[in-house]
């Protein structure tokens, strides 16, 4: 069995706008506080190593072998690995964190707006197949929700039309990102666990919508 972990705001030792687990080395925080943090969910999760990855909302994928975690830390937006110990964590504030896992496989994704319209959910399950793996189990992480996630008029026409899912109502223009993912693993026959917090809404979680200036909570998976 995977084990798989969603982090909170809390536990951590980040200042002001980071209280106090973050975990984003982008954000402005320290960091030397951000490598602590780290540090304490590796260990918390009882993990060898804890790797996470430069997200740019691209639909890159990485995968992760030893040689190639000692050189880097990826530029993508989802990792998988088969190395039992090797936790992958995938960073966010809003954006949906997705954890996968096959027998032998995890993955990691980053699942925003623009990674979800460039196709990266069905890229990580051609990469599963790839390997002759198929996923069977994923959980979708805190997230903003289809109630809090407003974009333009504009947006919502464009992304609407591309992905009927993410679709909430005309008036209100919010796109539900949880939606769409869920039917293209449905689609995939694989079974959904979906934590149903929204980081907007819960201070237990940082959300770049409510706060602008702020941390990184993540999920994280490893075999
Ligand atoms: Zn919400």
């Amino acid at each position: 069995m995977p084990r798989v972990f969603f982090s909170s705001r809390h536990g951590g030792i980040s200042n002001g706008a980071y209280t106090s687990l973050n975990l984003g080395d982008h954000v402005g925080d320290s960091l030397e506080s951000v490598t602590a943090n780290r540090e304490v969910l590796r260990k918390a999760l009882s993990l060898s190593h804890l790797v996470f990855m430069n997200q740019s909302h691209s639909s890159d994928v990485s995968v992760i072998t030893e040689d190639a975690y000692s050189i880097h830390t990826p530029n993508a937006d989802a990792l998988m690995t088969n190395l039992r110990g090797f936790g992958l964590a995938v960073m966010v504030a809003d954006c949906v964190p997705l954890l996968l896992a096959s027998e032998s496989w995890v993955a990691a994704v980053h699942v925003g707006r623009v990674g979800l319209l460039d196709g990266i959910v069905e890229k990580v399950l051609v990469e599963f197949e790839s390997r002759s793996t198929t996923p069977s189990r994923a959980w979708i992480g805190p997230h903003i929700c289809a109630d809090c996630y407003e974009v333009s008029p504009e947006m919502y026409k464009t992304a609407t039309t591309e992905r009927p899912q993410l679709a909430t109502s005309e008036s209100t223009h919010c796109l539900n990102l949880a939606a769409e993912i869920r039917e293209i693993l449905n689609r995939a026959n694989i079974a959904i666990t979906d934590v149903h917090s929204c980081a907007a809404e819960s201070t237990d979680y940082f959300s770049y919508r409510r706060d602008g200036v702020t941390g990184r909570f993540a999920g994280v998976i490893s075999l």
